[in-house]
């Protein structure tokens, strides 16, 4: 019997006065008996609507079919002709404006489930397997991959499967990109990335961490001295932006990517760490991105009273609508339409030595208004006047976005960029030097994980085209 209901199964979760003192994942996943009830909500469209809102394309109707049907690792099989990493796309994809956006069922009702159906898939398939060495014959050629996100696992993975010796340099010392040092892990367990990297490793791909690509050795050292036939830079987009307002370099203003990484990485919430996070009172994160909402829910987490400040309205905020919400349950205060001009800090003159000394102690703001739309289409926030206020703060975490680190350009002779550091690279990643491809956010600028993933696999084809063109197969 198709279920004609017209809402999604609800997906448990952790009280939000619960979960808001713990980093445990907030969501718990949906049951065998959960997920085939929602199962029966496709409808099985012979157009496959929702399959054209998923950037690596999944069969989604086939792979719901099977859960509906209890075969679920059939289900699995079928995902993984499309998605090396299942669990971490069904937990943190905005399916929302992705393959649930077209799914017909959104017409009149909530669209399937199709996310929390892939997630439960991954996650049924991961505890019932274990991970096994894979022997796939050597081809006998070498390719090096710079970074260990998404975009890099993802070539790594195929061009493993194809038989290529792959080595992954990775300059921190634990691979996974930001599914390790920047999405929480109340969002995103690193147990699942942790799996997904060894079952990698069972395929044979070597991943050499603390390894900084441009320092330690070059992309011409890798071709030349080294022997590896291509080159695929995923090297992310890690290097935060701030708003250049006084202030910034006062004590307890951070970039959200160093907040995220000592929390996430380095577990500096935990009384055992070696690498201090300042616990404060009273926290702002500027901006209104899926990045300020991980770094506010940390914050809140580590026990401060936090508000997100962000200039344009409710309607306008970028973030993930699950995540807004979640927030919002969590206790976060949305200080919307305020821009910050001045953070200011404690000054004791009468005694220098006061340990308060060049500590945030507030943040000065204007309220906003929006005006005409500009280049984007958002409308404008105008200042207005008049309207200044401050906030009381110990810290402030700028959240403003992010760009490729210029580090591998000015070492690669030859490798072209957009003027914002973005590599340039055609629809298959090749740069504008042979042999060089690049994907993810090295390219495009921040984005998804599964744009960063179908890059991956574009560029480990074109890779593979191009090896075996060269070789005259
Ligand atoms: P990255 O994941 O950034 O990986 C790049 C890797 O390259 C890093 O490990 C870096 O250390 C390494 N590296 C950099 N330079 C060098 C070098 N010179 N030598 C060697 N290694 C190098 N996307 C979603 O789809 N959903 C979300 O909910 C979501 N939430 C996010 C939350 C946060 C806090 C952040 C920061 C991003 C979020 N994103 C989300 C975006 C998503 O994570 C990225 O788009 C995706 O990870 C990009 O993948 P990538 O492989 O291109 O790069
Ligand atoms: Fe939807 Fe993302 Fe899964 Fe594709 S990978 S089906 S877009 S959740
Ligand atoms: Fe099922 Fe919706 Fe896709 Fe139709 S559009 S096949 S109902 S998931």
């Amino acid at each position: 019997m198709p279920n004609l209901s017209l809402k999604k199964n609800e997906m448990p979760a952790q009280a939000p006065d619960v979960r808001n003192k713990n980093f445990d994942e907030v969501t718990l996943g949906y049951t065998e008996e959960t997920a085939i009830d929602e199962a029966k909500r496709c409808l099985n469209c012979k157009t496959k609507p929702c399959v054209s809102g998923c950037p690596v394309m999944i069969d989604i109707p086939a792979f719901i079919e099977r859960v509906a049907e209890g075969k679920f690792e059939e289900a699995f099989e079928i995902i993984s002709k499309s998605s090396s990493l299942p669990a971490v796309c069904g937990r943190v994809c905005p399916q929302e404006s992705q393959c649930e956006q077209r799914c017909v069922r959104g017409k009149k009702g909530e669209p399937v489930a199709i996310g929390r159906l892939e997630r439960f898939v991954a996650d049924y398939h991961n505890a019932h397997t274990e991970i096994k060495e894979q022997k796939i014959e050597k081809n006998g050629h070498k390719v090096a991959i710079i970074g260990s996100g998404p975009a890099g696992l993802t070539c790594a993975g195929d061009l493993a499967r194809l038989g290529y010796d792959v080595t992954v340099y990775e300059a921190l010392h634990v691979a996974g990109g930001v599914l390790v040092y920047g999405i929480p892990e109340f969002r995103l367990p690193k147990s699942i990335v942790s799996r997904e990297i060894a079952g990698l490793a069972a395929m044979g791909v070597k991943i050499e961490t603390n390894m900084v690509i441009g320092r330690i050795l070059s992309i011409d050292e890798l071709m030349t001295d080294m022997g590896f036939e291509a080159v695929f830079i995923a090297s992310g987009a890690g290097l935060p932006k701030f708003m250049r307002i006084p202030g910034e370099n006062l004590k307890g203003v951070y970039s959200a990517n160093e907040f995220l990484t000592r929390i996430n990485l380095m577990k500096s919430y935990k009384d055992n760490s070696a690498t201090p996070i300042m616990h404060a009172h009273r926290v702002a994160v500027v901006g209104g991105g899926n990045v300020a909402m991980d770094a506010a829910r940390c914050a809140k987490r580590l026990g401060a009273e936090v508000y997100i400040v962000y200039r344009r309205g409710e309607s306008e905020l970028p973030a993930r609508a699950e995540e807004i919400e979640h927030a919002k349950e969590e206790g976060i205060i949305f200080k919307l339409l305020t821009n910050p001009v001045e953070i200011l800090g404690y000054e004791n003159k009468e005694d220098r030595r006061d340990p308060q000394n060049g500590f945030v102690r507030a943040m000065r703001c204007v309220e906003m208004e929006l005006g005409e739309p500009d280049e984007s289409g958002r409308c404008r926030p105008v200042e207005k006047a008049g309207s200044e206020f401050e906030i009381e703060l110990d810290c402030v975490i700028m959240a403003l976005g992010t760009s490729p680190n210029p580090l591998i350009k000015s070492t690669t002779e030859g490798l072209e960029t957009e003027r914002w550091g973005g590599i340039i690279a055609d629809s298959d990643g090749l740069t504008s030097r042979t042999g060089i491809y690049a994907g993810g956010d090295a390219v495009t600028g921040a984005a998804t994980v599964i744009l960063a993933m179908g890059a991956g696999k574009k560029a480990a084809a074109a890779i593979d085209k191009y090896i075996k063109e060269k070789e005259g197969v």
